[in-house]
């Protein structure tokens, strides 16, 4: 059997205080009207990541409104993920060389068939996650329930190779979900496409709100001097996330601003194999430098720490090349903390207003803005207020919600 992961219930109702009453009501007549149909996500990580982040909290939102709705893993070793990492870096425009080979391709049927064998079945409708399981309903001999493939990246500029691969697959689920209209292929065919971005949980342990002074207590703990400033960069280890580059940009801000100090807390996912090289590459250089910080998951850099680095940190760095969307913005923002941002994939759409500024297409630009807020803390202020306007507005787990129970039932109509 595939992994079940167990995530529990959490209140929904909590949200009517931040996002209305409105939109609340809309997703409880919406879960009526579903009412006994079984609901199941895939994908190919319970940690690390922002799918596994988006549905640990996702799914528990869902089963309070009174649905089923469980999370099933697919299986994989280091050497199928290798070929899943390589799909997904080549939708996003990278090489696409790997999974061109037969070699490669066979891995990626073979371990999908065989997860295609072991999946509990017992539900109506599936949400597939990304590339890595989009093979699952080619394999499955399910005639019964309606399939719809997510997909979290960027496919704006995909390899054509990559692309032509997985196409077949995608084209076979009932539904497909992209972030953003620019990021659907020309070429889909599916009977429903749909956009729409993901959200954060205003009150899990990463974004519930802490006291800053706390949150300053927390990193001072981890050896962060609380009396000088601090940027912060959350991410995977990914060459997308653009690592080396952020400390540039602190060594040139460094420049400008007395005592700044980098943190760069990353995870490592069970999916990803390449986060581990990096890993390394990333430690030996900022080893170099006191006041460069490097934490992960692996070493109790959890939730709440994310959240007290988000927290107590002066300036939330960004700088991907290529994102699908970056729960990471929408974390920092609603925290009151100015971001600036790779002008990437899903990024703008969280940078809105006078935060537009602030997204970066270079190294120096970006150590510019940096030190532009370090230096006027006011607006600093001011640009952290807007940008928590914005993702209360649109990127918290109730419009999700609403928005992806509205296609599972316009597809269950069909
Ligand atoms: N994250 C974390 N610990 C880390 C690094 C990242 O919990 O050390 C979380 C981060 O807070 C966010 C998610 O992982 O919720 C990353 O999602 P995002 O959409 O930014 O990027 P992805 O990893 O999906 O490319």
């Amino acid at each position: 059997m595939l992994n079940k992961v167990s995530v529990g219930i959490r209140d929904l109702q909590k949200y009517r205080l931040v996002v209305g009453n409105e939109l609340i009501d809309e997703i409880e007549k919406l879960a009526d009207e579903l009412k006994g149909i079984r609901l199941c996500h895939i994908n190919s990580s319970s940690f690390g990541g922002g799918v596994a982040e988006l549905l640990s909290s996702y799914i528990p939102l869902v089963r309070s409104a009174g649905l089923t709705m469980d999370w099933q893993v697919i299986h994989g070793d280091r050497r199928f993920f290798t070929v899943t990492k390589s799909i997904h870096n080549a939708l996003q425009g990278g090489d696409g060389s790997l999974i061109r080979q037969e070699k490669a391709q066979k891995r990626y049927k073979t371990q999908n068939q065989m997860n295609a064998r072991e999946m509990d079945y017992n539900y109506d409708v599936f949400i597939i996650n990304d590339p890595q399981p989009a093979a699952l309903r080619h394999f499955s001999d399910d005639r019964h329930a309606k399939w719809i493939w997510r997909c979290h990246i960027d496919t704006s500029e995909p390899d054509k190779g990559a692309w032509a691969f997985l196409r077949p697959y995608v084209e076979q689920h009932d539904a497909a979900i992209f972030t953003m209209a620019q990021f659907i292929p020309s070429d889909l065919r599916v009977s429903e496409i749909a956009t729409m971005a993901p959200a954060i949980d205003a009150f899990s342990a990463k974004n519930m709100s802490l006291p800053r002074a706390l949150c300053r207590e927390m990193t001072d703990n981890l050896g962060i001097d609380r009396n000088r400033p601090l940027i912060v960069q959350v991410s995977r280890f990914d060459p997308w996330k653009d690592p080396f580059g952020v400390m540039k940009i602190y060594q040139l801000a460094r420049e400008k601003v007395a005592g700044l100090q980098l943190a760069l807390v990353g995870s490592l996912a069970s999916d990803d194999p390449e986060g581990w090289g990096l890993y390394a590459a990333i430690h030996t250089e900022a080893d170099k430098d006191r006041d460069i910080h490097v934490f992960t998951n692996l070493t109790g850099v959890g939730s709440m720490q994310v959240n007290a680095f988000q927290t107590a940190c002066d300036v939330a760095i960004q700088k991907s090349i290529r994102e699908g969307f970056g729960l990471v913005v929408s974390e920092a923002l609603w925290k009151c903390i100015p971001v600036v941002a790779g002008n990437a994939g899903g990024i703008p759409m969280q940078m809105t207003g006078n935060l537009t500024d602030y997204l970066v297409d270079t190294l120096e630009e970006c150590a510019e803005k940096v030190v532009h807020l370090l230096e006027n803390r006011e607006l600093a202020t001011e640009l952290g207020k807007e940008g928590k306007q914005n993702v209360t507005r649109n990127f918290l787990m109730p419009r999700l919600i609403r928005d992806e129970l509205s296609l599972v039932k316009r597809v269950l109509e069909r």
